[in-house]
């Protein structure tokens, strides 16, 4: 990372400053502890794994160092081009390779529409929908464009197929939005709260009077030209994981302290006065933290809970019991198995990006597949031809158990590496062997995914509603924001600048 490129040059805490205490060191921590810091804070940023991140993650595999799991952000909005750009990584942003990705539909695989939102088409007369949808599905699909704006717009809480199925028919749904949902979220669009995964989509209708038309207005909002298939994810040029380094190398240098291996154990509301300059301060918390054998505690003005859901209701119930009843299911037990090959018919890019599988589809137990190095130019040149990054994820929330065994038992793992190398020889079109294998890895996410079923919006805003009762706490993290970077990054600087507003930056004034 180009250090010199940090502009404006942050604050640096004085020795003055107020306490805050960050807990949770993925992309949601990291920023806030970065805004905190900039405000002033003197931040201590606690996460219990060893290496920073979370989600976004990195692993070696046949000796590249790749993203173990978030891998591309969402265009919808700039939310993660500017922090990149803030924490110097402007010049690393790319889009990825236009071939567009496909979908395996249970009749075989079709280009998938690239003008979409959740894969609910944008433009009907693209040739892709036409194809995917057939003449009987397509006339089904007008008809939104004449149904009243009311249509899926009224009730309070509203699951993306209701929304789909109402609006443009089965066709739409099971055939592009079920595939894009489960291979995004591992969720089954029938339990998927609309107003969570795609927010202001529901009000577009209102104002544009169709689905289609509410979809094109939030593409071309976010800079894709109407119909025009427009790239909605984008990269960073040696993966998303550089964005994590570089939060970390600012937080250091602007003297943050950071506890990587730090599990918070406990989180108690402290006695009056008991933090550093908290004379006079409304709230004060501690953090109780366990590193192996070590323990201890930390006592500040503001905390920033950015963990998993469930985690952060775990911590805080015992002060803030009233978060009980809000307290999320846990998200799905996601593997995602990411193989280097050495494949040379893969030089042609046979399904573009990769692949979406749509559910109960026979003979294909992966959900999604990622041809990397089709994706990335970046990743093509540094692995050269012939040799490919394949990722294959497995495990779907709220659907029938998965045809695959998703336990660390090696026999398991074993057994979900030859699926993998079968999915891909089907998915591609192209024999994939062991023998053609250089590297191989697991990644297991337990729970990593929030669950955003329906309902999920209005029980944030009520769980927003409550932290705001205790000044100086912050709730943050996917599980408050939405699924995915640019949620979590749009959300975790609300949600600062909220707190900051109502007990100011970081200078001590006592
Ligand atoms: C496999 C996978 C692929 C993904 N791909 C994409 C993608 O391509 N594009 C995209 O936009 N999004 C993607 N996402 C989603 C995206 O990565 C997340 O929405 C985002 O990274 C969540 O960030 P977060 O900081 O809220 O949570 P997390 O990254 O989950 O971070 C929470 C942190 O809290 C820590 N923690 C938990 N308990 C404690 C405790 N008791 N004490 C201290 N620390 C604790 C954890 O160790 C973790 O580091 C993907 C997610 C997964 C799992």
């Amino acid at each position: 990372m180009d250090r010199n490129k940090y502009t404006p040059r942050p604050r640096t805490a004085s020795a003055s400053a107020r306490r805050a205490a960050v807990v949770g060191g993925g992309v949601s921590g990291l920023l806030a502890a970065m805004d905190l810091q900039a405000a002033g804070w003197q931040v201590g940023v606690y996460d219990a794994a060893s290496s920073w991140g979370g989600c976004v993650g990195v692993h070696e595999v046949a000796g590249l160092a790749l993203d173990s799991g978030a891998e591309s952000f969402a265009t919808r909005s700039s939310a993660v081009a500017e922090l990149a750009a803030e924490v110097g990584l402007a010049k690393n942003i790319v889009a990825p390779d236009p071939a567009g990705a496909w979908v395996w539909l249970p009749d075989g695989p079709v280009p998938l529409p690239r003008t979409g939102i959740l894969g609910i088409p944008s433009d009907l007369q693209a040739p892709e929908v036409r194809e995917a949808l057939g003449a009987s599905g397509l006339l089904r699909a007008a008809l939104d464009a004449k149904m009243p704006a009311s249509v899926g717009t009224t009730e309070a809480e509203c699951s993306v197929a209701e929304l789909v199925r109402a609006r443009m028919g089965r066709r739409v749904l099971e055939r592009l939005v079920a595939p894009v949902v489960a291979g995004v979220h591992s969720a089954d669009p029938e339990v998927l709260d609309v107003d969570m995964v795609a927010p202001g989509l529901r009000a577009g209708i209102r104002e544009h009077g169709s689905l289609v038309a509410a979809v094109a207005a939030q593409r071309s909002a976010a800079g894709h030209s109407g119909s025009k298939p427009g790239s909605a994810v984008g990269g960073l040029v040696g993966g998303m994981h550089t964005l994590v380094a570089a939060l970390v190398a600012r937080l250091a240098d602007t003297g943050a302290a950071l506890h990587p291996g730090h599990a918070v154990t406990a989180i108690r509301r402290a006695p009056a006065g008991a933090a550093r300059h908290g004379a006079g301060f409304p709230s004060r918390w501690t953090v109780d933290w366990a590193a192996g054998p070590d323990t201890g505690s930390d006592t500040v003005e503001l905390l920033v809970v950015a963990t998993d859901g469930p985690t952060a209701v775990k911590l805080l119930a015992p002060e803030l019991p009233e978060l009980l009843p809000f307290a999320p299911a846990p998200g799905p037990d996601i593997r995602l198995v990411t193989l280097v090959v050495d494949v040379p018919e893969l030089d042609s890019k046979p399904r573009g990006t990769g692949v979406l599988v749509a559910p109960q589809t026979p003979g294909i137990a992966a959900k999604a597949l990622t041809h990397a190095t089709a994706k990335w130019q970046w990743l093509a040149d540094s692995t050269g031809p012939g040799t490919h990054v394949l990722r294959l994820s497995y495990g779907r929330a709220g659907t029938a158990a998965d045809a695959v065994r998703l336990t660390a038992r090696p026999e398991d793992e074993r057994q979900l590496v030859a699926t993998a190398l079968a999915d891909a020889t089907t998915l591609l079109g192209v024999p994939v062997t062991g023998d053609d294998v250089l590297g191989a890895d697991i990644v297991r996410w337990k729970g990593a995914l929030p669950f955003a079923a329906v309902g999920h919006q209005a029980k944030v805003a009520q769980i927003h509603a409550l932290a705001q009762r205790h000044p100086g706490l912050v709730l943050t993290g996917g599980w408050m924001s939405g699924n995915g970077l640019a949620a979590v990054v749009a959300g975790t600087r609300r949600q600062v600048r909220a707190v900051l507003d109502s007990v100011g930056d970081g200078v001590s004034t006592t």
